[in-house]
């Protein structure tokens, strides 16, 4: 049975809200045979550059000239860099310890080398935080020159009203910790892996960073960046700190007060990188379905076409298909477009669909157009970004806001899945940090206002976790049920058209940290 969802409230439009809403369907089987084609052998895991991603950019772009967009390709130069047996070797007083490249450590360069080394005494920075809105600052001592190591997540105090308490904040990303580390100066930064609080297992971190890498081209050709990142386990991070006379789990307790200082761990790191480099020339392709009142103003979907492409083998297979993450955010996003692209009369403002790239090498083609806009930032009303469908057919009636209490976008949600019989709900697992994990953030880092939902129930989130995500194994299964997919599409142009039809922008919500940068985007 073909799985089509008419947005309930077009069937009762209430009598007190104007004219009726345009009708809009969306058609989880044709979601489906998206994802079946995007997620296919064929495609190669769609890493940027390549076959993979010419077949899947041309796919996307086809079909949006197929249903009348008007259809773009953005350039998005970037450098893909393979680090070929990074070493890393521990020194202290008991001699030398060589740690395994995959089962201990993962390391790679962002600079733009042949060959990237550090050698350099290995200091524990608690959580590399500096933080003066929070009267925080992880690096009271010099780390200049050193090989930091740090925790994942963000300090998870006593103190509920710092930090956004259970909420990740920003500061514990690994992204953020890696920025900060270079702006300490330090020769490496190696991150301390613990599943609790990075929400994935080792080895979607192996599995993530055993491949080419990618970075946009930067004009300093990322001499800035700090030049040795990686991960190592929490085993290894215990017993490096066991061989110092420490305790991990005591270390990590010291760590959550104001007066942490970095602490000596009695060893030097050595880590050798050799960098093999190439020139991608990847793209974002972008459809817009023009206003018929104000086509100068625009609302943005956005959902990632990459995925990791092809690394190392998982039972017996190499190809990364991305079958949810993201085949299945793009498919949405061009059933979404179908769908509005028939709408008579037309949207009032301009609607743009933009399937990103980069998102898994952290969020670069999105960062590069929210960089190099072609549509004014203070002339998006809103972004809306799809990250993952819910391929599960279930729901529990509910749709979850991703960031809830960020923005009014969630209050026209609110309204749109009353309509659907369904309830929003805050972020079930505020402590992952989901917010800053894809390309909505982006925008809200320029104070678009950004929407991001989901609505698998907490068991099917488990399993795709520790099953499928960023394996091999998310591949595309004839057997998903699109229902909750299409009634979720179904909600989000929903709230599009409701905001490109509307007198009233979409704003941050007050006290949040992206308001000021919009309203001081919006004075220009
Ligand atoms: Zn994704």
């Amino acid at each position: 049975m073909r799985a089509r969802v008419i947005s309930a409230l077009l069937l009762l439009a209430p009598a007190c809200s104007g004219p009726p809403r345009p009708t809009i369907s969306i058609d989880g089987d044709s979601i489906k045979t998206h994802i079946q084609k995007l997620a296919s052998d064929e495609m190669q895991g769609r890493a940027p550059g390549g076959k993979g991603e010419e077949l899947a950019t041309t796919y996307i772009s086809d079909f949006f000239k197929s249903i009348g967009l008007e259809t773009q390709l953005q350039p998005v130069p970037m450098v893909g860099l393979t680090s070929t047996a990074p070493r890393l070797e521990l020194t202290g007083k008991r001699g030398k310890t060589t740690l395994k490249y995959g089962d201990d450590f993962v390391a790679w360069s962002k600079q733009e080398k042949d060959h990237v080394s550090a050698n350099g005494e290995l200091v524990f920075c608690g959580y590399g935080v500096v933080a003066p809105e929070y009267e925080w600052n992880d690096f009271k001592t010099d780390v200049k020159g050193k090989i930091i190591v740090v925790l994942i997540n963000d300090p998870q105090l006593a103190d509920q009203t710092k930090f956004g308490g259970k909420a990740m904040t920003y500061y514990g990303r690994w992204t953020y910790k890696l920025e900060e580390a270079a702006r300490q100066g330090a020769a490496g930064a190696l991150i301390i892996h613990e599943t609790e609080f990075a929400s994935y297992p080792w080895e979607v971190v192996r599995g993530s960073w055993s491949g080419e890498q990618f970075d946009i081209v930067r004009p300093d050709k990322g001499a800035s960046t700090v030049p040795i990142q990686g991960w190592i386990t929490r085993n290894v991070a215990s017993a490096i700190f066991k061989s110092a006379g420490l305790d991990f789990e005591d270390m990590k307790k010291k760590a959550l007060g104001q007066d942490f200082k970095p602490v000596p761990l009695g060893l030097t790191a050595s880590v050798d990188i050799n960098n093999e480099m190439r020139r991608v020339d990847s793209k974002n392709v972008i459809g817009v379905l023009e206003g018929s009142e104000k086509p100068g103003e625009y609302v943005i979907f956005t959902a990632h076409w990459d995925h990791l492409g092809i690394g190392e083998e998982q039972n017996g297979e190499n190809i990364y298909h991305g079958a949810v993450d993201n085949a299945s955010g793009v498919a949405s996003m061009m059933e979404i477009a179908r769908a509005a692209a028939k709408l008579q009369p037309r949207p009032k403002r301009s609607l743009v669909f933009m399937a990103v790239t980069g998102e898994e090498q952290g969020l670069l083609g999105s960062d590069y157009y929210a960089d190099n806009p072609i549509f004014p930032l203070n002339k998006t009303l809103a972004n809306i970004n799809i990250d993952g469908a819910n391929v599960y057919g279930r729901t529990d009636n509910h749709i979850e806001v991703i960031g809830y209490g960020y923005t009014t976008l969630e209050d026209i949600l609110k309204e749109v899945a009353a309509q659907q019989e369904r309830t929003v709900v805050p972020d079930q697992a505020p402590e992952a940090g989901h917010y800053f994990r894809s390309d909505q953030f982006s925008f809200a880092k320029k104070g678009v206002p950004a929407l991001y939902t989901k609505s698998v129930t907490s068991e099917d989130y488990k399993e795709y976790t520790a099953k499928r995500y960023h394996k091999p194994s998310d591949k595309f299964d004839p057997s998903w049920d699109m229902k909750a997919a299409a009634l979720d599409a179904g909600a989000l142009v929903q709230v599009a058209l409701m905001v490109v039809n509307s007198d009233r922008w979409p704003e941050w919500k007050p006290g949040t940290e992206f308001r000021a940068i919009r309203e001081e985007s919006l004075k220009k």
